[in-house]
C-alpha cells in the first residue's frame, strides 16, 4: 500500500507545536515533507555534485534559525543551533544519488541523465534512499526548532556529500568539521532499509557495517602466441590461480567465527583467442569489521599475489602490482553498545516492541563510522528504518520472489513511512540526549 500525500502541502505548519505530541507534529509536517521528498527524488545528484540538494538543506535550516555554513568538505552543509548548556549532538544525512537508471515506473521517477567525469552517460537515481535521509533531516530540523523549549544543548546537523564514494565524511572532517564547529558527544543517523517492514526500526549494537576496501591487482606476464605457451608466462592462468588462492584467506586464515569477505568482482585480460596477453587485471572488494582482520586480509592479498607469481616463475620485475584504493576506504561502522541499548529501549517505549527490532550486522559499508572512529569520546548510532510495506514483504515471501535491494533500479521505498518514522526517531533521540535542566 502506498499513501498519497498530494495536494495538502499548504496545510503544514499551522498548529502550535507545544500543544501536540511529537508524533502528531510529524504527521502535521508530512504533506510539506513529501513535497520536498518528491522534488529531491526527481532531481538526484551524483557524489561530489550535490549542489542543488545541499542548497535545499541549507535554505531550510537557515529559515529555522540555524547558523548555516555551506561547502564544508566539497558540497557539505553544517547547520548549528545553540540552545543553552548541554551536550553537542550531531545528526547526519547523506545527499548523493547513484549512477542508476530508475526503472520503478512510478510517477515522479527520476529522468535525470548525466555524463560522468569518466565520460559514461548514465541515468541518476536515489537508489540508496538518500532522498529520504535528507527529507527526514529537514523534518528533524523543523521539529527541533519548534520544540526548543524542551531541550538544552547544541544541535549540529550535517548534510554530507559523497557517501557512495566513501569520501564525504572524511572530506568534511578534513575541512574542520570538529574544529570549526562544535565537536559532538553523540552522533546520530539512519539509513532506509530494503527487505525490512515499512516503519520498523532496526538497531545493531557494536559493529553494524563493514570496513570496505577496493583493491586492484595488475598481474604481469609475458605475452605470445597461444600455440606456443612454452614461450610465454601466461597472466590469465596466473591470475586464475591468484583468484582461487585468495579464497583461502577467509576460509583457512580467518576464524570461522569472524566475518570477512574477499570478492573478485572484475577479471579482465586478453583480446583474442590465440594470443596470450601480457597482463591481467583484477578488482576486489575486501570486507571486515576489525582493523586486525582488515590488515590480515590486505597483507594476505599481497602475499598470495606475489607468492603465486613466484611459483609461476615470474622474475622480480614482473611481480604483480597490488594497490589499495586509499581514498575510497570506508571504515566499519560501530554503534556504541551502551548508547545503542539505551536508545533502543527508549525507541521501544515510543514505537512499541513490534516496531523496534535488533538486527544482525551486515557486510555493507557506510562512511558514517568515520564521525566517531578516531575519537572514543564520541558515542555513535546509526539505525535502520524499513521501507517495504508488510503486505509486499508477505507476498514476496509467499511467491518466493526476491525484493529489490538498495542500489536496485527498482528500489521504491514507502517514503512516507520511512520519513515519518525517521523524523520522529531522530528528533526524539536528539531531545532525549539533550534534556532540559
Ligand atoms: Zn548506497
Ligand atoms: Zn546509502
Amino acid at each position: 500500500m502506498r499513501i498519497l500525500w498530494t495536494g495538502v502541502a499548504a496545510l503544514a505548519l499551522t498548529m502550535p507545536a507545544a500543544a501536540q505530541s511529537l508524533g502528531d507534529q510529524v504527521q502535521q509536517q508530512m504533506p510539506s515533507l513529501m513535497t520536498i521528498y518528491k522534488d529531491l527524488h526527481a532531481n538526484p545528484e551524483l557524489s561530489f555534485m550535490e549542489v542543488r540538494s545541499a542548497g535545499i538543506l541549507a535554505a531550510e535550516a537557515r529559515k529555522l534559525g540555524f547558523d548555516v555554513t555551506e561547502k564544508v568538505g566539497g558540497t557539505g552543509v553544517v547547520a548549528v543551533m545553540k540552545n543553552g548548556p548541554g551536550p553537542v549532538v550531531l545528526v547526519r544525512a547523506d545527499m548523493d544519488g547513484l549512477p542508476v537508471t530508475e526503472q520503478t515506473g512510478l510517477p515522479g521517477a527520476s529522468k535525470v541523465r548525466v555524463t560522468t567525469k569518466e565520460g559514461v552517460e548514465t541515468g541518476v537515481m536515489h537508489a540508496c534512499g538518500h532522498d529520504t535521509h535528507m527529507t527526514s533531516w529537514i523534518g528533524t530540523a523543523r521539529l527541533m526548532a519548534a520544540n526548543k523549549d524542551k531541550w538544552s544543548g547544541t544541535l549540529v546537523m550535517i548534510g554530507q556529500p559523497a557517501e557512495e564514494r566513501g569520501a564525504g565524511a572524511r572530506m568534511m572532517l578534513e575541512d574542520g568539521l570538529y574544529t570549526r564547529f562544535p565537536k559532538p558527544q553523540y552522533a546520530l543517523a539512519f539509513h532506509d532499509a530494503a527487505q525490512f517492514p515499512a516503519g520498523a526500526i532496526g538497531y545493531t549494537p557494536g559493529y553494524a557495517l563493514a570496513n570496505v576496501d577496493s583493491v586492484d591487482i595488475l598481474v604481469k606476464g609475458v605475452g605470445g602466441h597461444g600455440a606456443y605457451p612454452q614461450a610465454t608466462k601466461d597472466p590469465i592462468v596466473l591470475a586464475s590461480r591468484i583468484v582461487t588462492a585468495l579464497q583461502t584467506l577467509v576460509s583457512r586464515e580467518i576464524s570461522p567465527l569472524v566475518s570477512a569477505v574477499v570478492t573478485v568482482g572484475s577479471f579482465h585480460a586478453g583480446a583474442k583467442h590465440n594470443i596470450i596477453p601480457d597482463e591481467a587485471r583484477l578488482q576486489l572488494t575486501v570486507r571486515s569489521y576489525t582493523d586486525e582482520v582488515r590488515n590480515h586480509l590486505l597483507d594476505g592479498i599481497a602475499r598470495v599475489a606475489k607468492g603465486e607469481a613466484i611459483a609461476a616463475g615470474l622474475p622480480d620485475d614482473k611481480l604483480p602490482v597490488v594497490s589499495v584504493e586509499k581514498d575510497e576506504f570506508t571504515p566499519s561502522t560501530f554503534n556504541t553498545p551502551d548508547l545503542t541499548e539505551d536508545m533502543a529501549a527508549f525507541l521501544t517505549t515510543r514505537f512499541g516492541d513490534k516496531r523496534v527490532i535488533k538486527m544482525p550486522p551486515v557486510m555493507g559499508g557506510e562512511d558514517f563510522g568515520r564521525f566517531s572512529r578516531d575519537d572514543k569520546d564520541i558515542k555513535s548510532l546509526i539505525i535502520w528504518v524499513g521501507g517495504v510495506p508488510q503486505a509486499e514483504l508477505d507476498a514476496a515471501k509467499k511467491e518466493g520472489r526476491t525484493l529489490p535491494s538498495l542500489h536496485s533500479p527498482f528500489w521504491a521505498p514507502d517514503a512516507p513511512a520511512v520519513i515519518s518514522t525517521a523524523t520522529e526517531a531522530l528528533t526524539s533521540m536528539a531531545m532525549k540526549l539533550m534534556p532540559k535542566g
